[in-house]
């Protein structure tokens, strides 16, 4: 078992059986010793990508995406979540469904930020239905960028997120992979 498993065994929390909590290391409060240790294991799954961005959604995927930045030396992008975007033409935007707040909002980055050219990895908290990770690649696709990979933090399959993204191709590498939150419990996966 891995820190990050430990970690949630020991602080995660059960909402209910498609929820987990970990708002006192990753969402709320965090435990950037653990944030550095997510950022390497990153950088070791995706070794030989080329990687230029890394692109995550705020504001939960900030902290292990900016470890894994520092890490490879590259600029961190977070996609804004807006609820009215007045000025549209200078942004690269998606709707997105949000799973926890079960409501679609539009998250947009600069055109600035990313171009053609960029080999992006996006990388976010959480992976359930793959609706955040989807909107993340379809801004990459705009800029005519190319993703060479999705990093999760905590990955539930029992969910469908993985399967849309390897249908798609895309490389998905999780650290954590949670099979069922039924009972109250935390039950892994196997490696
Ligand atoms: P998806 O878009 O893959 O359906 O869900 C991923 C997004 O929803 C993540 O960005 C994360 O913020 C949120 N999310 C999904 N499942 C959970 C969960 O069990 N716990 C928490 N805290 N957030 C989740």
């Amino acid at each position: 078992m891995n820190k990050l498993e430990q970690k949630i065994l020991q602080d995660g929390i059960v909402l209910n059986e498609n929820v987990l909590k970990v708002d006192s290391f990753l969402n709320h409060q965090v435990d950037p010793q653990l944030m550095w240790e997510i950022g390497k294991l990153f950088v070791e799954r995706f070794e030989g990508s080329r990687i230029t961005k890394i692109l995550t959604l705020e504001s939960s995927g900030i902290a292990p995406a900016v470890m894994a930045a520092l890490q490879l030396d590259v600029p961190l992008i977070f996609a804004r979540k807006r609820k009215s975007l007045t000025l549209k033409d200078d942004l690269y935007t998606e709707s997105v469904y949000s799973f926890t707040k079960q409501e679609v909002s539009e998250v947009s980055v600069s055109r600035k930020f990313l171009s053609a050219g960029d080999r992006v990895l996006i990388i976010d908290d959480f992976l359930a239905n793959g609706d955040a990770a989807l909107g993340m690649a379809g801004i990459v696709k705009q800029a005519e960028a190319e993703v060479v990979g999705i990093g999760i933090v905590i990955e539930k399959t029992f969910q469908p997120g993985r399967g849309k993204l390897i249908d798609l191709g895309y490389k998905v590498e999780s650290l954590a992979r949670i099979k069922s939150l039924e009972g109250g419990q935390v039950a892994f996966a196997e490696h």
